[in-house]
């Protein structure tokens, strides 16, 4: 009998470890930059038996600045870039809510990657999570599964965070390729 939590996943932050950061959020296509990198590391983990799966807050929703359908088209369309371009995500979650409203969905709580888990049949001890904010790395600890922090997006201001906080200790990377060299180097010698 198959086990219930059968697939190891790769779970992706979006805004910051592929797409560029904004200050003012990206809200639309035109506001869509590729990270260096971060389309050659997809087509990497393509390759790899690890689902793919995003795991984003965007809480411009949640503060009216734009619509969750308009949201979840740009989400989609970036999607769609990735698979153009040889990559593969197989599902995405998006967390729409604001900073001030309580959920359990929202960064850094990790009830998107139980989502995940439960739809998905992902096995969290064998998964990982690449980030470049503190609060990606709170919500994979909390899921358990081996954080990861890039350098990219926000990465440089947490780094002595999750080098010296032992609830948060993750390994640091210059970006998401070399973050996804070491899962994948690990997982074929594995
Ligand atoms: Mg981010
Ligand atoms: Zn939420």
């Amino acid at each position: 009998m198959q086990s219930l939590h059968s697939y190891p996943a790769i779970f992706l932050d979006r805004d910051g470890v592929v797409i560029e950061n904004r200050a003012d959020y990206v809200k639309s296509w035109d506001e869509v930059t590729f990270i260096s990198g971060a389309i050659s590391a997809l087509r990497l983990l393509a390759a790899s038996p690890y689902r793919i799966i995003f795991i984003t807050n965007q809480a411009l929703i949640g503060r009216g600045i734009r619509s969750a359908e308009h949201i979840e088209a740009l989400h989609a369309q970036i999607v769609n870039e990735i698979f153009r371009q040889g990559g593969r995500i197989d599902a995405s979650y998006i967390c729409p809510h604001a900073s001030n409203v309580i959920s359990n969905c929202r960064k850094p709580a990790p009830g998107m990657l139980l989502q995940a888990q439960n739809e998905h049949q992902i096995d969290l001890a064998q998964s990982f999570l690449i980030g470049d904010n503190v609060t990606d790395i709170q919500a994979g600890k909390a899921a358990k599964v081996t954080t990861l922090l890039v350098k990219t997006g926000w990465g440089t201001q947490f780094i002595n965070q999750v080098q010296n906080d032992p609830l948060l200790k993750s390994p640091v990377f210059e970006d998401i390729h070399e973050a996804a060299q070491f899962i994948f180097q690990g997982a074929i010698s594995a």
